[in-house]
């Protein structure tokens, strides 16, 4: 099995524990992000604080942010989110609530019941395009008040080969092994451990895989 949104290997269907985790994370900073937009809405606040607090007048005002409009209005981060709750909530034969009070309290209770149905969207069908959602709300909050400090899109995991332990009764594991820089690379199945240095060992023993191996070696080189 392979997690829906990361593609990682796993031993059950669904998102991966680090793509719940980390949806439940957004989920729970986007009404702070949301709040955090206004500076951007408000042409010529942003060059305020450095000047003691007072705005240049003679200088023309910074443009609008149009981005930052866009996703406080209320089909911006509020509509994805509630879009997204009344899915949820239909597929599971709730009652789908009023769209009532203001946009900050609505953003706070669509991501508040997004969270409380995290352990049905990690199995739903449709889990993995709610959590992708969900990132590139973050990641379009951050495009704009942290322009330079975009959110890694994580990268597709590099394919290494099969894993080669082989048990005591003579069987290879053969379970894929994929190379992830970040943390020690460890087969699902045997616990098999493949530290960097043992990768390209990985590949040479891999049956079908010597041109593969070839590339790694010439890129290596
Ligand atoms: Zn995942
Ligand atoms: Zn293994």
């Amino acid at each position: 099995m392979i997690c829906t949104l990361c593609k990682r290997p796993q031993q059950y269907g669904g998102l991966c524990p680090t793509c719940t985790t980390d949806t439940l994370e957004y989920l729970g900073r986007l009404p702070h992000l949301w709040a955090e937009l206004e500076d951007w809405l408000i042409p010529g606040i942003r060059g305020g604080a450095q000047y003691g607090g007072r705005v240049r007048m003679a200088e023309a005002p910074l443009p609008l942010d149009e981005e930052a409009l866009t996703l406080r209005a209320a089909g911006g981060i509020v509509g994805v989110l509630e879009d997204w709750h009344d899915a949820v909530r239909e597929s599971r034969g709730l009652a789908v609530p009023a769209r009532a009070g203001s946009l900050a309290h609505r953003v706070r209770a669509a991501s508040a019941g997004l969270a409380g149905h995290v352990h049905f969207i990690v199995q739903w069908e449709q889990g993995a395009q709610l959590a992708r959602e969900v990132r590139q709300l973050v990641g379009r909050v951050r495009r704009v008040t942290e322009p330079g400090h975009e959110l890694d899109e994580p990268k597709p995991p590099t394919f290494l080969g099969y894993c080669v332990a082989v048990d005591p009764s003579g069987v290879v594991c053969g379970s894929r092994i994929y190379a992830d820089i970040r943390k020690a690379v460890q087969c699902e199945w045997c616990l098999c451990v493949y530290p960097p240095d043992r990768w390209l060992a990985l590949r040479h023993l891999q049956p079908s895989n010597q041109a593969a191996a070839d590339d790694l070696q010439a890129a290596a080189a």
